[in-house]
This record gives structure tokens, sequence and C-alpha cells, in this order.
């Protein structure tokens, strides 16, 4: 049988996001932290496995609106992110509007549940174009519009003058995206909650140390939450996964120090990458580095060869790999391979 003539036309040309486990020594493809934290898995062994877990989350919510101060009512935790992003398309339909390059999911999610996906593309400093999003706002009216600051892949945050310029102009949802920003240096925007009425945060805890939970949060009015919340799969957050993320929002402090390293290592990495002929890297505040390097695809696939996995980002960013910023020992073992392969004939 060819199942394509059964598909769903938006189905059809889809492609999907794409991850997949490539053995190497060294992973610094995924933006994950280098540092988890065993001893957290604790309260594992009293999570009653025979039971469904709270389908409220309502410890797991009470310490994110104590984290975040905001009322327990303005928290909507998933399965990741990647699955509120799919609960507010769901929600509130297309058009879904987002600069370009960017994180990946919202324009899969968006084909995928078959609505219309505008792209934008980002201005040469990777910062919002004011005046194409606008345009594009008036344009095609969106529903939601997705930014994500500190942006994937690029690592930079949008200019906040830039992001209030579209929530202002905006009648629908603006989404502001901040699983990166616990490695910035700003605090990131949850006053607009009470500022705006339009905005919604999300944030994650995949990119802190514990992206094996597939926790993310939700923050926004109470109306936004509570119709969000009526699409929501039921016992979304498994027992297991609420257990340990609590324990993370308890003990944030110890959360906080490993981000604090990874920040240093930043710091000395992009320092290194800057000293490297052929290697240009772009400054980040997330937990990675985006840098351009002559016939990208052959570096990364050279790197790979000594077991060092970085992210290749094919044409929507050309000649640019994307390294996540690991231990010193992985980071040092990344760069030995990279001015290997730079210095390697024919690939320079
Ligand atoms: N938003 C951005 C900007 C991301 O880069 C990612 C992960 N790559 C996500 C959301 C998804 O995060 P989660 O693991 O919480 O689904």
């Amino acid at each position: 049988m060819n199942i394509d003539r059964l598909l769903r036309k938006n189905i059809r040309s889809l492609r999907g996001y794409s991850a997949r486990e490539i053995p190497c020594r060294v992973k610094l493809d995924a933006n994950e932290s280098p540092y988890g934290f065993p001893s957290f898995l604790e309260p594992l062994s009293r999570v009653r496995t025979n039971q469904y877990p709270d389908p409220e989350a309502r410890e797991l919510r009470r310490w994110a609106a104590r984290r975040w101060r905001v009322r327990i009512g303005r928290i909507l935790p998933g399965n990741g992110s990647d699955e509120l992003i799919s609960y507010l398309i769901t929600t509130f339909g297309g058009p879904v509007l987002f600069p370009v390059p960017t994180f990946s999911m919202y324009g899969i999610t968006a084909q995928a549940l078959g609505e219309e996906a505008v792209a934008v593309p980002l201005d040469d400093t990777f910062d919002l174009d004011t005046e194409r999003m606008l345009r594009a706002v008036r344009k095609h009216r969106p529903k939601l519009v997705f930014l994500s600051s500190p942006n994937n892949p690029t690592g930079n945050s949008f200019s906040t003058e830039r992001i209030l310029g579209i929530v202002r102009a905006s009648r629908g949802i603006v989404v502001i995206d901040e699983a990166y920003q616990p490695f910035s240096g700003s605090g990131g925007l949850l006053r607009l909650l009470d500022e705006s009425e339009n905005v919604t945060i999300m944030r994650t805890l995949s990119k802190v140390g514990f992206a094996a939970l597939r926790v993310g949060f939700l923050i926004g009015r109470e109306d936004v939450i509570e119709a969000v919340n009526r699409v929501r799969l039921p016992f979304n957050v498994s027992a297991l996964s609420q257990a340990v993320a609590v324990e993370a929002m308890k003990n944030f402090s110890e959360v906080r120090k490993a981000v604090g390293m990874i920040r240093r290592e930043r710091e000395t990495l992009f320092r290194e990458l800057q000293g490297t002929g052929g290697v240009t890297p772009y400054p980040s505040e997330a937990n990675f580095i985006l840098f351009k390097v002559g016939n990208a695809h052959a570096v990364h696939e050279r790197l790979l060869s000594k077991g060092v996995l970085v992210r290749y980002m094919g044409p929507a960013l050309k000649d640019c790999l994307r390294v996540t910023v690991g231990t010193p020992e992985d980071n040092r073992i990344f760069l030995d391979a990279l001015r290997d392969a730079v210095a390697t004939r024919g690939v320079r």
C-alpha cells in the first residue's frame, strides 16, 4: 500500500526535526549541559509507579511559581517546551510568525498542524529586522509570534526595544522563548507579563542539566494558561520527571553554579575560537557558540572522524557550525580537533 495518498497534504512535504543518536566521544551538538545532577534522583525511589502522576503537577507548579515569583495559575508545565509549542499552536492556530534562522520546531509544528508559517529573516547582526517583522505582522496578522531570545542557533539576545516594538504591534500572542536565558547576562523578560497583555514566556530545564526529564514551562496570563490547558494531554509530565524537577527547583543554587561554570567556559572557548585561523565565532549569550569556518561540511565530518560531534547548520547558515559549551576537557578536545581539521589541506 502506498500511504502517501493517505497522508494529510501538509505532512507529505514535512521534514521532521532531525535528531538521531550518532556515536561519538565528545557530544557537543545539542546544547545540553555537560553537568548532570545524579543526587537529585533520590526522590525517584518514592515515586509510586502503579499510579498516574499528579495530573496538575501541583508541587512542581508551586516551586516554579516561587522561583519565578508569579502566581501558580500562571504556570503550565509541559513535556519539554516542544510540547508547549505544539499546544500553543493547537490552541490558537496560525499564522505563526518567527524570524529565521531560529529554533526549527516553531515552523515544523505549524506545518504539522496545517497552519501557515511565516518566516522573516533576521538582519545581518542576527537581531530582529524590525521593519520586515512589522510589515509581516501587518500583512499576516499572526495569532502567534515566536521569538527565541537568546536565539538558537545564533546565540545572541534580541534587542529588548525591538521585541517591544513587535509586542506593541501584534494583536496575537508573542511567545518569548527563554530556553537559554540562564546563560545570558540579563534576568530575562518575565517582567513583561505585567506590562504587556499579549506576552507569554517559555522556560525549560533542558539546558541546565535536565534534558532527560523533558520539562518545560509556559508562564503567562491566567486566561492564556487556562486555554492552553484545555488541549493538554492528561498526565503530560511523568511522575518521575515531576519528582526530579521539583528537586531541581528546590536546589536551584546548585544548578546556578553549574550554569556559572558553563558561562565562564564559554568565554574561554570564544577567545580560543577567535585565536584560531580561519574561524570566526559569533558572540553568545547561550550555552553554545556559532562559528563560521570555510568548508563547514568537511570540517564537521573531520571532527566526527575524531569523535567530536558538533552541529552542521546546512544552507540556513552557510559555512557555519554550532558547538555546545562542554567541560574544559571536552572543549580542549574539540579545539585540538578543530585546529587539526582547518589545517588539513583541502578543508580550509
Ligand atoms: N526552545 C529553544 C530555543 C530550543 O533551542 C530548544 C531545544 N533545542 C527548545 C525550545 C526545546 O526545549 P525542550 O527540551 O524543553 O523541549
